[in-house]
């Protein structure tokens, strides 16, 4: 039976079994009861064994047998009817955190209980079923604007290697090429992008090593920084976080990539990564030129480009593939001038 036949008939049961107010109001009189049986019975006890000038007045007994019974029996009954909803707030706590796995056991005595929970095993699986869905779309979507792509460019490849070419057929090659590469990354972009603002809570998480993730990035962006002879100043602590790897990557991508891009030659970019209490803070500085006060207000939007001589080399995406993976990450990115010139962009991340 799928989950949604078995939410049904849950759902159909219902008439045949106490609800749980009748349950709870049962419980209630039951304890009232016992409470008035209990002091009735320790008033016969002092009578036949204490002497009657030790007679307790039956209000006080009343009171004594109302606090036994109270704290004994509500803390029993209080159990019984708050653990589901305990279960449940952990339940839910790992579905926020991206968690779609997450069941629970629908076999408890109280309907409405397993009311709850057989709602709640649905909507689990409804919300995995549309992350399936969004990813193979994106996923389907990527591929059949790639594919062209990818044969304009293998073809144009094979061209520049032909001997025949006039010196003008080469430059029209070339920028062939050029354009195919810039095309294909901003196709990759829109699509990364796409999908992340569809996307509200971290999922595939797992921990590792965030220095090492950097350092990573630093050796993957070598293309870039090694024909400008840029100079690294890296203090990275180890720290380790649980997140989603692949799409924090993204994050060190861009900005060293920027913090390059933006540094004229033999610039110097610093890199620090430290942890306080429960805060991981990354700083990559450079040496270029700043922003300027209109920039600094816009640079997290999609497509904005303050600087017209670097437009070629990039979009205008990866600040705002920035932010929106630090938002699903729960973490936060400031980026402000340094007085001795060039910037300084903060990434904060929040330990879970
Ligand atoms: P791009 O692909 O154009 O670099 P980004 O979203 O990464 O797109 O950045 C948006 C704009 O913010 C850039 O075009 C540039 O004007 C500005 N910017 C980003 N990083 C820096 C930096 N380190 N120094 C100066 N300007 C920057």
């Amino acid at each position: 039976m799928n989950v949604r036949e078995h939410y049904d008939e849950v759902r159909r049961k219902r008439r045949n079994r106490f609800s749980l107010r009748t349950r709870l109001t049962v419980f209630v009189t039951l304890e009232m009861l016992l409470c008035v049986f209990f002091a009735y019975g320790i008033d016969i006890l002092f009578a036949t064994t204490i002497s009657l000038r030790w007679k307790v007045p039956l209000v006080f007994e009343l009171i004594g047998s109302c606090l036994l019974v109270g704290v004994l029996a509500t803390s029993r009954l209080s159990k019984y009817f708050f653990s589901p909803i305990k279960k449940l707030r952990k339940a839910m706590d790992r579905v926020a955190n991206g968690d779609f796995s997450v069941r629970l056991e629908d076999r408890s005595s109280s309907l409405e209980i397993m009311e709850v929970y057989t709602g709640f095993n649905l909507m689990v699986s409804e919300l995995n079923a549309t992350e399936i869905l969004q990813t193979d779309f994106v996923s389907n979507v990527s591929h059949e604007f790639k594919t062209p792509i990818n044969a304009i460019e293998g073809y144009s490849t094979l061209l520049q290697g032909e001997d025949n070419l006039s010196e003008e057929q080469r430059e029209y090659v070339e920028k062939i090429l050029f354009n195919t590469a810039r095309l294909s990354s901003l196709v990759g972009s829109i699509l990364l992008l796409s999908k992340l603002e569809n996307k509200q809570i971290p999922t595939n998480r797992s921990l590792y090593r965030l220095d090492e993730q950097i350092r990573q990035s630093i050796v993957d962006l070598e293309s870039a920084w090694e024909p400008k002879d840029i100079q690294f100043d890296v203090e990275l602590e180890r720290v380790e976080y649980l997140g989603n790897e692949a799409m924090v990557r993204h994050v060190w991508d861009n900005l060293i990539g920027n913090a390059v891009k933006f540094s004229p030659e033999g610039g110097l970019v610093r890199m620090t990564l430290t942890k306080k209490q429960n805060q991981i803070i990354f700083t990559v500085e450079d040496s270029g030129p700043g922003l300027s006060p209109e920039a600094e207000k816009h640079i997290f939007d999609k497509f904005y480009q303050a600087d017209s001589s670097h437009k070629q080399e990039g979009n205008g995406l990866g600040l705002a593939l920035v932010k929106r993976v630090l938002a699903i990450e729960q973490g936060e990115v400031r980026a402000e001038n340094r007085p001795e010139g060039g910037c300084r962009f903060t990434v904060t991340l929040f330990e879970k």
